[in-house]
Order: C-alpha cells, then sequence, then structure tokens
C-alpha cells in the first residue's frame, strides 16, 4: 500500500466511526500510545475492544515488529475490523477474536494489555487479563476521565446509568492505586490514560 492510501483508509476508518457513533480512540491518545510502544520497546499487544479495528490498526501501523490480539463482542464491528485489516494488509500482525472478553481465555503473554472496553467492567478485565502480562509488563486502560466527568460532582451528572459508570470508573481508579504489585500513573491524555506497569 502506498502512504497516500494508506492515510486515505484511516480517513475512512475515522469517518465510519464518525457516522456510526463508534467511540475510537482520539488523536492525543493514539499518538501517546504509539509513542509509548516504541519508546518501551512494546511488541506484543493484548487489546480488549476492538471495535471496527482501528487502534489496532494504528498500534500495527507503528512498528512492523508489533503484533496485537484483539478481542471484540460486537458482530456488527467486529466484522468491519475484519474488513478494515484486510484492506489495509495487517492479517500478520493482528490477530481478531470475536467474542466476549470475559468468556474467553487468551493464551500467551504479552507485553501490553491495552483496556479500551465496557468501562464499569476494568476490575474484572485487568484481574482476568493480568496473568497475561509479561514480566515488567504494562497494562494501559482509555476512558479514565470519561469526558470529564469523573471528576465532576456526582449529583450534577442526571442519567442514573451514567452516574453508575463514573462511580465504577472511580472504583478503577481506587482499585490501581491501591495495587502494591503495579507503579501506576493516570495521564491527562485524550479521554483519560492509566499506565500500570507490574514492579
Ligand atoms: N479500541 C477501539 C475502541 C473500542 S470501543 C479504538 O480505539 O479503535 C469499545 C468496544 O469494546 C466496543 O466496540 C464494545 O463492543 C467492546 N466491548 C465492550 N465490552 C466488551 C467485552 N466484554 N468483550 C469484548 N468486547 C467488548
Ligand atoms: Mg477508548
Amino acid at each position: 500500500m502506498t502512504n497516500i492510501s494508506i492515510y486515505a483508509e484511516i480517513r475512512e476508518i475515522k469517518k465510519y466511526a464518525l457516522d456510526h457513533k463508534v467511540p475510537i480512540m482520539v488523536d492525543e491518545g493514539i499518538d501517546f500510545l504509539t509513542t509509548f510502544m516504541i519508546k518501551n520497546q512494546i511488541q506484543t499487544v493484548l487489546e480488549i475492544g476492538s471495535a471496527i479495528g482501528y487502534s489496532a490498526i494504528m498500534m500495527a501501523l507503528s512498528n512492523p515488529n508489533v503484533k496485537i490480539t484483539t478481542i471484540e463482542r460486537d458482530r456488527e464491528r467486529y466484522l468491519e475490523a475484519v474488513k478494515n485489516i484486510k484492506k489495509m494488509g495487517l492479517e500478520e500482525q493482528i490477530t481478531l477474536i470475536f467474542s466476549d472478553a470475559l468468556e474467553t481465555t487468551v493464551e500467551g503473554t504479552f507485553d501490553m494489555i491495552f483496556i479500551d472496553a465496557a468501562k464499569g467492567q476494568n476490575i474484572r478485565f485487568f484481574e482476568k487479563f493480568e496473568s497475561n502480562l509479561n514480566e515488567h509488563g504494562v497494562i494501559i486502560t482509555d476512558n479514565i476521565d470519561f469526558h470529564g466527568l469523573v471528576e465532576k460532582n456526582i449529583e450534577e451528572i442526571e442519567s442514573r446509568n451514567l452516574r453508575g459508570l463514573i462511580r465504577k470508573i472511580r472504583e478503577y481508579i481506587d482499585y490501581l492505586k491501591n495495587n502494591p504489585k503495579y507503579d501506576v500513573e493516570f495521564l491527562k491524555i485524550g479521554d483519560g490514560i492509566a499506565v500500570a506497569r507490574k514492579k
């Protein structure tokens, strides 16, 4: 693929996400993630929440030696991800799993785990997949600020569901802060990113 057609395809994928309200990672988050991977020589990634494959594609493009395994439970998004990865010719680098991550076991260990799925389930994803993490590996979680709502006074949030979700994200933040096995940083990048490095 030429650089021009790669850019054109990415633009198409982003447009699809916008049109179909698929919450893909914001540019600032993607820049951080790919730079982090290069700096930390990340070679293998397990992603929870592929959606249409956008973040996996961006990670794969940042380094041709990177291998990504990514899990998606929504059929329509999974099929769109399959299509996008094929179009970009990244089948060798990206393995897609169509399943609920909480009902799947993944073989092998990874340098990095990227959690970007149901925001109320972060503790469960973390605990389920940390056994797939290499020594001194990193678990990165997206949407820790949830559009700024995590810092808001909870009574100001009108929707009950949303309040529940924000409480869950706060619980996850406390869980990470109090986890003695990891060094944790919270970054005000994109929609908020947590970086937990295994000691
Ligand atoms: N990482 C993607 C965006 C993911 S959006 C990107 O930045 O391009 C979150 C996705 O997680 C949604 O598509 C949703 O269907 C999926 N998801 C939520 N809970 C899940 C679960 N338990 N198992 C697998 N996928 C899940
Ligand atoms: Mg996200």
